[in-house]
C-alpha cells in the first residue's frame, strides 16, 4: 500500500500505539503471514470442536459493524427519521464494505438481482485471505462468508448463510460467494463440492 493511501485512510498516532480510520475506529496492520499463521493455528485448534469458528467469528463482526453503520448513517441522514432498512440494499452493503476494503480485504462487487427471493452475490478481487492461503483444494475465506452471511442477515432482518461457490487460493478469477436461506445455500454447497461451476450454480438459482 502506497505511503499515499496510508495518508487518506488511516491515521498513525505514534504517541498511543495506535493506526486510527478517519472515523476514529481503531485497527491493525498486520503482515500476510500472520493471516496465513492465525489461519492454520485456528484450523489445528479447532477443526474438531468447533469446525465454523471463522465463519462465525465473520458474522459476529459484521453485525457489530451494522450496528455501527446504522448509527452513523442516522446521525449524517436525518436522526430518528432514519430508517436503514427503507434504503437501497446496494448503497447500504457497499457503505458497509467500504472500510473493510480499504483494510485490504479485496474490492467487492454485489450483485443483488434475486434479492426478493432473498439470494445475494458477491465477488471479491484481491481478498486478503485468499491472497495469504493460495494454492488450496478448496475455498478458504471461511471468515469473509461469515461477514456477507452477518450484514445480510442484519439488513433483511432474517437469518442469511453464505458459502463461497469459488476462490482465488483454489484457482478461481474471483473469490464468489453466495448469500442466502439455509436450505439454498446448502443447496449449492453440495453442488460445488460435485464440481459444479459458480456460473452454473449462479444460473440455477437466478
Ligand atoms: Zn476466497
Amino acid at each position: 500500500m502506497s505511503s499515499l493511501v496510508r495518508q487518506i485512510f488511516f491515521q498513525p498516532d505514534p504517541s498511543q500505539g495506535s493506526l486510527r480510520r478517519a472515523s476514529g475506529q481503531r485497527l491493525a496492520a498486520v503482515p500476510l503471514d500472520f493471516l496465513i499463521g492465525l489461519h492454520l493455528h485456528l484450523y489445528e485448534r479447532f477443526a474438531e470442536k468447533s469446525p465454523d469458528l471463522l465463519y462465525r467469528s465473520g458474522y459476529e463482526q459484521a453485525l457489530q459493524d451494522m450496528l455501527r453503520l446504522n448509527e452513523e448513517l442516522r446521525a449524517q441522514y436525518g436522526g430518528e427519521s432514519f430508517d436503514l432498512w427503507q434504503m437501497d440494499a446496494k448503497f447500504i452493503l457497499d457503505t458497509w464494505w467500504e472500510p473493510l476494503d480499504e483494510a485490504g480485504w479485496g474490492r467487492c462487487t454485489f450483485d443483488l438481482a434475486a434479492l426478493t427471493r432473498g439470494i445475494g452475490f458477491a465477488d471479491i478481487e484481491a481478498g486478503a485471505i485468499a491472497e495469504a492461503l493460495g494454492n488450496a483444494e478448496h475455498p478458504v475465506c471461511h471468515f469473509v462468508a461469515g461477514l456477507f452471511a452477518g450484514a445480510f442477515s442484519f439488513f433483511e432482518r432474517t437469518e442469511r448463510h453464505a458459502t463461497e461457490l469459488q476462490c482465488v487460493a483454489s484457482g478461481g478469477s474471483t473469490c464468489r460467494f453466495l448469500i442466502g436461506p439455509g436450505s439454498v445455500v446448502d443447496s449449492a454447497e453440495t453442488w460445488r463440492q460435485e464440481g459444479i461451476s459458480a456460473v452454473e450454480i449462479a444460473r440455477r438459482l437466478k
